[in-house]
């Protein structure tokens, strides 16, 4: 089995990454009873390596598990510690972490009795540009997929849960089956919500626009990110209903979350994105966004924390 890295956290323990195993009858993989967070650490030159919006990654997680109702035994100052921590331990530069907060081997009842802790495991390992080097400069091929997110009052995409991932799955596999790097999926309305793993941008006419929390997408950290520096640079960003055909007539597209960072889409269904490369928002926003980690752009707001 291939090691990620040497060590992961489990439990409140760091341990070799091969002991960190669960049973086969572990409550969340029979029913996707997880939440999780996918967190990223970069390498600065002025502050050394340091975890980006640590503090929001872990509130967030804690939010996942208050939605349904988990008990997850850590302290938001613990986990925020338990990531430096592990970050450390592996003596990684810069980490893509994956805390995931599990019922694990509880029982094969659905219905959970209240109060059951769950597990904790913090992991930090290497991980490149999910949707390529290549991507982040020239931008991607996306297809709007014919499966929809999943439906207000169903399951909640507020939340970042295991199970919601079968449906981000339904949607990459088809976007890469008819060849695009990534799926972009409507809400039940119809409307535009989010790629398999990324939260969008589209960009017209000068004016920015996201799709809003009820178009089911999760709210994404680097979608905060992204809009805070695009206000910061004087733009107005609009949060409002995107429609189909507005992702046809777009200047720019930009994808954005803690594994894609932020992505330019240089086609959609086929369609060239504007002149079907990057577009110059865009490559501001990117500017600003790699600027947090070069040092070139001034943390205002105190999203860095150094793991030392
Ligand atoms: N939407 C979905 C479905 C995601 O999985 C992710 C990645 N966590 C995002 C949006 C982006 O969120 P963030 O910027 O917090 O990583």
């Amino acid at each position: 089995k291939k090691k990620t890295a040497e060590l992961i956290w489990f439990n409140g323990e760091i341990m070799p990454w091969q002991n960190a195993t669960v049973h086969v009858m572990t409550h969340a993989i029979h029913y996707g009873s997880s939440v999780f967070e996918g967190v990223r650490a970069y390498h600065t030159p002025h502050k050394g390596t340091c975890v980006f919006r640590l503090q929001e990654h872990s509130q967030r997680l804690l939010d996942s598990a208050k939605i349904y109702r988990m008990t997850i035994p850590y302290s938001l100052e613990e986990i925020n510690q338990a990531t430096l921590d592990i970050v450390k331990a592996n003596k990684l530069k810069s980490a893509y972490i994956r805390p995931i907060a599990f019922y694990g081997d509880i029982g094969m009842g659905l219905q959970v009795p209240f109060g059951t802790e769950t597990e904790l495991v913090i992991a930090a390992f290497e991980w490149g540009a999910y949707l390529g080097e290549e991507g982040l400069k020239n931008g991607v091929d996306a297809g709007v997929s014919s499966w929809n997110r999943l439906a207000a009052n169903t399951m909640p995409t507020g939340a970042k849960a295991g199970g919601n991932y079968l449906s981000s799955q339904l949607i990459s596999m088809e976007a890469r089956r008819h060849g695009y790097v990534e799926g972009i999926a409507l809400d039940r309305n119809g409307l535009v919500s989010e790629g398999a793993g990324e939260n969008l941008f589209v960009i017209r006419n000068g004016i920015v626009m996201t799709t809003p929390v009820t178009a089911a997408i999760l709210p994404g950290i680097t979608r905060d990110t992204v809009i805070t520096l695009l206000k910061d640079m004087g733009y107005e960003v609009r949060e409002q209903n995107i429609p189909r055909e507005a992702l046809y007539l777009a200047d720019e597209i930009l994808m954005c979350g803690t594994a894609a960072e932020v992505t330019p889409v240089r086609s959609v269904d086929g369609i060239p994105v504007g002149n079907g490369g990057r577009g110059p928002i865009t490559e501001k926003v990117q500017n600003a966004f790699f600027g947090l980690f070069s040092g070139e752009t001034e943390d205002k707001w105190g999203w860095l924390t150094p793991i030392e």
